[in-house]
C-alpha cells in the first residue's frame, strides 16, 4: 500500500517543506538483500568491567564477517555489554560509553545493550539491570535516520546461545524492530547447534504458515522458503487461487483449510504426518478483525474474532503436541498485535484475542518441556504494517498509525516475516517466551 506522504517527503518540494514546517520525515529503512553486508559500517564494542559477554560477542561478530571498529568512525552499530553492572552507581558506564559516540551511528544503524535478566539477579544488581530498559527505550526514541535500539537480556550460561539474536539485530532484517527487550535463555538453555549455512538456516525444515494467501502470511512463506524451508501455505478455500500463487512461487505446498472447522486440527495433523512426516515450525498468522465499539458489537463478531485468532491456534497446538506431530527442536510462533498490548477503540474482541496470544506464549514457554522434546514458543506483535488489512483503516487513523512511532512510517510484511524467521532459526533454541513488537517503536502501548 503506497505511503503517499513518505513519497512526497522525497520530492524536491517535500525536501524543502518538511524541515521548514517541522513535519515528520520518515527515513528510508535499509532492508536485507542477499549479498548486501548486514550493517553499513563497523561495530563499536564496549563493556562494563566484569561483563561476561564481550569476548563471546567479539568472536561471533568475526564469525559473521562483521567488522569491529577500533578507531573513530561512523558506526554501523554500537554494542555494549552491561552484564558487569551490579549496582545502580555503575549505570554511569552507559553514559561514558555512549555519550561520545551516539551521534556517530549511521543511517539504519543499531544500538544493542546486553544485560542479565533482572528476575535472575537480586538486590542492587536486579535494580541496575532493570534500569537498562528505560535507557534503551529512550535511546530508541532519540536515534534518527532509521537507527534502532534494543536490549537483550542473556541469562547466565546462555552466552553461546545468543548468536542468532545478535545476527538478527545487527542486520537489516530487523529494520522495523525498535525499542524492544528480548530474553535469551530465561526459560532454560538447550544445546543449540548453529545452522551449517547461515544463509539457509531452515534447510530441511518443514514449516506451516496459516493465513498465507496474502499480506504478512505470504511474506512469511517467502522468507521461510528463501531460508531453505519447505512451506505448507494454508488458507481458507475461498482464497484458493491466491494461495496457489504463493505456494507455486516458492515451490511449497498449498493447503485449503478453514482452521476454525471443528475437525481442522485433526485433518491438519493427518496431513502433516502423512505428507511430510511431521512439522518443525508452526506459524499462527491467520487473523481477522470485526471492528465495532463494544455497545455495537454483535455476539457473532465477538465469537468470530476470538475463534480465528485464539481458539483455533490453541486447538491446533494441543493436537500437534499431543500427537507428537511437532518434531524435536520445534517452533510455535504466534502473531499478536500492539492492539493486544495497548487496547484500541472498536477492538475489544480483537485486542482480547491478541492479548490471549501473549498469554499462549507465557503459558507455553513454561510448559512445553512437559512434552519431552525441546520446543520454543514466541510471538511477534506487529504495529502498523502496510497490508490489505490496514488499507481498510480510515485515512486519518491510518496516518496516525504510520507517523506516531520512532520510525514515522508503517512497516512492511517482510519486517514481520524476518522477525519470525529469527525465532524459527534452529540456533534460536534459547529464545523462548518472547513477545517482540515489530512496530518501529510505536507510541501505542509503549
Ligand atoms: P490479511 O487479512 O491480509 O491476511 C490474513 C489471512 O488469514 C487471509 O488470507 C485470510 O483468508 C486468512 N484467514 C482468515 N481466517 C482464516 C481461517 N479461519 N482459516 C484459515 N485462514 C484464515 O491480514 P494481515 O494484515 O496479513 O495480518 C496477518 C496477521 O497479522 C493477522 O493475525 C493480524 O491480526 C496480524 N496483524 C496485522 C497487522 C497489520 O498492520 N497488518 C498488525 C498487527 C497484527
Amino acid at each position: 500500500m503506497a505511503d503517499r506522504y513518505q513519497q512526497f517527503t522525497r520530492t524536491p518540494i517535500g525536501r524543502f517543506l518538511v524541515p521548514k514546517l517541522g513535519l515528520p520525515d520518515p527515513p528510508r529503512l535499509r532492508r536485507h538483500h542477499p549479498g548486501l553486508p548486514p550493517l553499513d559500517g563497523p561495530v563499536l564494542l564496549g563493556a562494563a568491567p566484569g561483563g561476561r559477554l564481550e569476548k563471546v560477542v567479539r568472536t561471533r561478530l568475526a564469525d559473521a564477517g562483521i567488522e569491529v571498529a577500533d578507531g573513530d568512525a561512523r558506526y554501523g552499530a554500537l554494542v555494549f555489554d552491561a552484564t558487569g553492572i551490579t549496582d545502580p552507581k555503575q549505570l554511569r558506564q552507559l553514559y561514558h560509553f555512549f555519550h561520545p559516540v551516539i551521534r556517530k551511528v549511521g543511517p539504519s544503524g543499531r544500538v544493542v545493550v546486553l544485560g542479565t535478566p533482572p528476575e535472575l539477579s537480586e538486590g542492587r544488581e536486579r535494580i541496575a539491570q532493570r534500569a537498562l530498559e528505560g535507557f534503551v527505550r529512550s535511546v530508541g526514541k532519540e536515534l534518527r535516520r532509521g537507527a534502532t535500539a534494543q536490549l537483550v537480556y542473556v541469562a547466565p550460561g546462555a552466552e553461546d546461545a545468543a548468536e542468532s539474536t545478535m545476527r538478527f539485530l545487527l542486520s537489516a532484517k530487523s529494520a522495523f524492530v525498535d525499542g524492544q527487550v528480548i530474553r535469551v535463555g530465561a526459560h532454560g538453555i538447550p544445546e543449540t547447534a548453529a545452522p551449517e549455512n547461515w544463509d539457509k538456516p531452515l534447510d530441511g525444515k518443514v514449516a506451516l504458515v496459516t493465513g498465507a494467501a496474502r499480506g504478512i502470511g505470504a511474506a512469511i512463506a517467502e522468507v521461510f522458503a528463501r531460508d531453505g524451508a519447505h512451506v505448507i501455505a494454508l488458507d481458507i478455500p475461498a482464497r484458493g487461487a491466491e494461495l496457489s500463487e504463493v505456494a507455486n512461487k516458492i515451490a511449497g505446498s498449498a493447503l485449503q483449510l478453514d482452521i476454525t472447522e471443528p475437525d481442522a486440527p485433526g485433518r491438519l495433523a493427518d496431513h502433516l504426518t502423512q505428507r511430510h512426516g511431521g512439522v518443525d515450525i508452526v506459524v499462527h498468522n491467520a487473523g481477522i478483525t470485526r471492528d465495532r465499539t463494544l455497545g455495537n458489537l454483535t455476539e457473532d463478531n465477538w465469537d468470530a474474532v476470538l475463534t480465528v485468532n485464539l481458539a483455533a491456534p490453541l486447538a491446533v497446538n494441543d493436537k500437534l503436541l499431543a500427537d507428537q506431530v511437532l518434531r524435536d527442536n520445534g517452533r510455535i510462533i504466534g502473531v499478536s498485535s500492539i492492539a493486544g498490548i495497548a487496547g484500541n477503540v472498536g477492538q475489544t474482541n480483537y485486542a482480547a484475542s491478541k492479548a490471549g496470544v501473549v498469554g499462549m506464549v507465557q503459558d507455553g514457554a513454561a510448559k512445553l518441556g512437559e512434552y519431552g522434546r525441546h520446543y520454543t514458543i514466541n510471538a511477534v506483535a506487529p504495529g502498523f504494517i502496510e497490508t490489505k488489512m490496514t488499507a481498510q483503516v480510515p485515512v486519518f487513523i491510518r496516518e496516525a498509525g504510520r507517523r506516531l512511532s520512532s520510525l514515522a512510517q508503517g512497516g512492511l510484511p517482510v519486517d514481520v516475516a524476518e522477525t519470525i524467521a529469527w525465532y524459527a532459526n534452529p540456533a534460536s533454541g534459547a529464545v523462548n517466551g518472547n513477545v517482540v513488537r515489530v512496530c518501529g517503536q510505536a507510541l501505542l502501548g509503549a
